[in-house]
């Protein structure tokens, strides 16, 4: 079965066996491939020199596209508006986030600590109407019985959702490969994608709305920058319009950062008009007092913030969970069923671990059965979740104790796996099982009550080796893809 279902996938791909196990062919391939990626940009600094880019290198890819079904790929791109709208309404219903994430942060530091200040900004009241959402929601297609496949969302980052930029160079890189592997009808087939125009066109909105010339799109960065480039190719498209943006860290907004009496932001001694955080999402990039200073300053201000501090927290796994209990999707669209329904149906089994009967359910159905989940804290990133008998171990050591509402319990999806190369650099040239996750880029902009942009801007496809249960781009184990679409 499982090799039927394989050789289906290759066929499907249209690369047949005597090309897939072709060694000197693929070795071929995967040069041209390199050489695509390098022409097309599709690069990243390399890992010892992550602030310098006198030595880049290809950012790792598949050498064939993936198949996905293109009726689940059409819905995951025709959900994202509504997800931007759900996320948008939470961000603005505090009693909600009170509720939803009340338990976590008993027990998790940091989203107590971001709750801190998301309490801060509702006392203070916030001083900009603007918001500017950019989000990636990501899913797996979990194999049905049947053969077919369904939509699940693995989660939704509204956080410094990156690959937005390279995946706008990837699809050039695999048709290229398609035809110099004489597949001319798959290359032709493979869909465009832009997600770095989409997403800055979404940031210019904001700046334009802002509505100072002088002012400028800050990128808060990270203190190592190996990806560098795609982050580029947004800040590309908004020089091309004329819109001036900066790359600062956390450091630069603690020694320059200021706020005037309208609280108008200053870094550097420029006005900051948009702060775009790629940067601030896992506990360990707050070095210090000072950096938590530097975000709470930046929360306070006038810049349109993106995320804002509760658009933040509306994208924690916590909320997730509480999303999919019954009634909840109702309560932000009470007169839309359809987009209700629409939601959910893309929604895996999410289970609580807050005190009470309901928890002890959920880990009692752990316990039994921990090949069908993954345990997950609030945090971001990759490598954070944990799988199979450490679900056990896990579980057993505080099933008892109020540390267990730090996390939440998830459905284990299961997606078809195919057959792919991985080009990494310094890894040799295996053929894989892999699975893939295919992400979708919203962007929205708001201002007061009026949603002045609401859109899916593009995909992402990433693809992993299936031995591996966990980890993104970023985290080293996941390549960039493109959909096939079948
Ligand atoms: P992060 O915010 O760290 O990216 P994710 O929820 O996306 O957290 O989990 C990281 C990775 O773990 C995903 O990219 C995916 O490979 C795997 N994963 C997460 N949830 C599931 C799930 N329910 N079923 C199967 N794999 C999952
Ligand atoms: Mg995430
Ligand atoms: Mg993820």
């Amino acid at each position: 079965m499982a090799l039927c279902s394989v050789r289906w996938f290759r066929m499907a791909q249209g690369i047949p066996d005597e090309v897939m196990m072709n060694t000197t062919l693929i070795k071929d391939l995967a040069d041209v491939g390199k050489d695509a990626a390098l022409l097309q940009g599709v690069i990243m600094r390399i890992k010892d020199t992550p602030n310098s880019s006198e030595l880049v290198t290809y950012a790792p890819f598949t050498l064939f596209p993936t198949p996905v079904p293109k009726a689940v790929f059409l819905q995951a791109l025709a959900v994202q508006t509504h997800y931007n709208t759900l996320v948008d309404k939470i961000s603005r219903d505090p009693d909600f986030l009170q509720d939803a994430l009340a338990s976590t942060i008993a027990v998790d530091d940091f989203t107590a600590r971001l709750f801190r200040i998301h309490q801060q900004i509702l006392r203070e009241g916030r001083s900009q109407s603007i918001v500017l959402g950019l989000n990636r929601s990501d899913y797996m297609l979990d194999q049905r019985e049947d053969g077919t496949s369904s939509l699940k969302q693995i989660e939704i980052n509204t956080f410094a959702a990156s690959f937005g930029g390279l995946s706008s160079r990837t699809p050039d890189v695999h048709r290229h490969i398609l035809k110099v592997a004489g597949r001319l009808e798959e290359s032709q087939r493979i869909l465009d994608n832009n997600p770095a125009a989409g997403l800055a066109g979404a940031i210019a909105k904001a700046w334009e709305l802002y509505g100072s010339e002088r002012a400028v799109i800050m990128f808060l960065v990270e203190e190592s920058q190996r990806n560098i480039f795609d982050q580029r190719y947004i800040e590309d498209e908004l020089w091309k319009r004329n819109i001036p943006s900066i790359r600062k860290r956390f450091d630069d907004v603690c020694k320059t950062g200021s706020l005037d009496q309208d609280k108008r932001l200053f870094v550097d001694g420029l006005e900051v008009a948009v702060v775009y955080f790629r940067n601030g999402y896992m506990p360990q990039n707050y070095v210090s007092e000072q950096t938590w200073d530097a975000r709470l300053l930046m929360e306070r201000s006038l810049a349109v913030k993106c995320p804002d501090i509760s658009t933040h927290l509306a994208g924690t796994k916590k909320v997730q969970q509480v999303l999919a209990r019954p009634g909840v999707l109702e309560k932000f669209f009470p007169d839309q069923p359809q987009v209700v329904e629409q939601i959910r149906a893309t929604f895996a089994g999410l289970y609580t671990l807050d005190m009470g009967p309901e928890g002890d359910r959920t880990v009692a159905m752990a316990l039994a059965a921990p090949d069908r989940f993954v345990l997950k804290p609030q945090r971001e990133g990759g490598g954070n979740n944990i799988y199979g008998s450490e679900i056990c171990q896990v579980l057993e050591g505080m099933k008892e104790s109020t540390e267990r509402m730090a996390f939440i319990l998830m459905d284990k999806i299961h997606p078809t796996p195919s057959q792919n190369y991985l080009l990494r650099r310094d890894a040799p040239l295996q053929i894989r099982n892999c699975l893939s996750e295919l992400g979708v880029f919203g962007a929205y902009v708001r201002q007061g009550n009026d949603m002045v942009m609401n859109e899916c801007v593009g995909h992402l496809l990433r693809t992993k080796s299936s031995e591996h249960s966990d980890g993104g781009v970023a985290a080293g184990v996941a390549v960039l893809d493109n959909p096939l679409l079948i």
